[in-house]
């Protein structure tokens, strides 16, 4: 799929996810210095003023901004190809935020149904408690998104490839329905990884990420971020993450900072691995259908292929049997690890429908086409061999009861 991009600087996007956007102290510090403080102290008084004026630049106060975060908002504008960036606490600050501070009671907002659950509850229950007006979609409709527009449409929100289903929905086309009625659109691109889909390239106004997952990588700290232009986060984002508090810990954006600098390496890995394992397991007996992005005989897979740079770090296995089969199959993993995890260096498996999707109804799942068979992997780094080998011992626990 294509090329890895470079940024503005002209370095490539490995060198800047190792130096990009490093301040450096007095000191000289190889590593990025983890900036652990809350407030800022002044020379004079004045010096305060004119920095709470604007008139002088400078850092006041870590709810507002932070050197140690500024390098990670930095460093991620550079991967993104974004203007500017706000990093939060976790990725939910980040999906909040950004709906929140670009709706107000009036507006409408369309989203597509296939959401990672928390953003379902800002959509489906929160908003509308606001005056906002929401309407869901089967994101891979055109035509439905272009029927839900209204006047007063503001946003359109959507993830892709969405979770667990790994349906890929088709961005550039959505984003070209948003700008004709004047929306926005606004991308969880999770499930895809920075490195894996560019949103802003395909006509995307604003890119959220839960850091938690492979930004970080390796399973320590929550952590989110939201990137838009320079207009958008100076008139829209900026004074509702000021007043409001989703603000990152200076501990936690050190810790994704280190994350970021292997992140190529690692999701190279992970995604060598998926669509080995993927390759693997298509087939199989007792493998209904093995959903990855990056094989042929996914739905859109053509798609695919035009707006992702490979075929992800994630595959959904749909065993024959339903529920009982599932848990059969993840019980028997002694290397996939069963968490509702994903993005860490250790391979992790869930069952959506008693887990991350538990709370909707069955109908729902179905619509979602989520079955009770379905498992979700996040492959991690371990040896690929080793990855394998583990489902298929997957694979005999199923034949062990038929
Ligand atoms: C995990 C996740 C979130 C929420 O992120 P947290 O860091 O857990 O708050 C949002 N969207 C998607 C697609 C996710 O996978």
């Amino acid at each position: 799929m294509n090329d890895a991009p470079h940024s503005d600087d002209g370095f490539a996007l490995a060198t800047d996810l190792v130096h990009g956007g490093t301040l450096r102290s007095q000191f000289g510090e190889t590593s990025e210095a983890l900036f652990l403080n809350s407030g800022f102290v002044y020379d004079t008084a004045e010096a305060a003023e004119a920095r709470f004026k604007g008139e002088a630049p400078g850092y006041v106060y870590s709810r507002y901004a932070n050197p140690t975060v500024s390098m990670l908002e930095e460093r991620m504008c550079r991967i993104e190809g974004a203007e500017a960036a706000r990093a939060t606490a976790s990725g939910m600050a980040a999906v909040h935020a950004a709906l929140m501070c670009q709706l107000r009671a009036g507006d409408h907002l369309v989203a597509s149904r296939a959401l990672f659950g928390s953003c379902l509850y800002i959509v489906e229950d929160l908003l509308p408690r606001f005056g906002v007006a929401t309407t869901i979609v089967d994101g891979s409709d055109l035509e439905a998104w272009r029927d839900a527009v209204r006047p007063e449409t503001k946003v359109f929100f959507l993830e892709t490839p969405t979770n667990p289903t790994l349906e890929v929905l088709d961005l550039k086309s959505i984003c070209d329905i948003a700008r004709e009625a004047g929306a926005r659109v606004t991308v969880d691109n999770v499930f895809a990884t920075p490195l894996g889909q560019r949103p802003l390239e395909l006509g995307a106004s604003v890119v959220v990420y839960s850091a938690t997952k492979h930004i970080d990588g390796q399973g320590r700290c929550l952590g989110g971020i939201i990137l838009g232009s320079e207009e958008f986060v100076t008139t829209e984002l900026k004074d509702f993450y000021r007043h409001t508090g989703p603000s990152m810990s200076p501990f936690n954006a050190w810790v994704l900072l280190k994350g970021l600098e292997t992140l190529p390496l690692r999701v190279e890995r992970q995604v060598s691995t998926a669509a080995r394992l993927a390759e693997r397991l298509a087939g199989q007996p007792g493998v209904r259908r093995l959903v990855y992005p990056g094989r042929p005989d996914h739905p859109q897979h053509e798609l695919a292929k035009r707006q992702m740079r490979n075929g992800g770090p994630m595959i959904g296995i749909e065993i024959e049997g339903g529920k009982e089969a599932a848990f059969r199959f993840a019980n028997a993993l002694r290397v996939i690890k069963i968490s509702n995890n994903l993005g860490d260096a250790k391979s992790l498996i869930t069952h959506p429908a008693t887990t991350t999707h538990q709370r909707l109804t069955p109908e729902a799942r179905g619509q979602l086409g989520i079955g009770d068979g379905l498992l979700r992997v996040s492959v991690g780094l371990e040896d690929p061999d080793d990855l394998e080998r583990d489902l298929r011992r997957g694979l005999m626990a199923l034949k062990g009861a038929s």
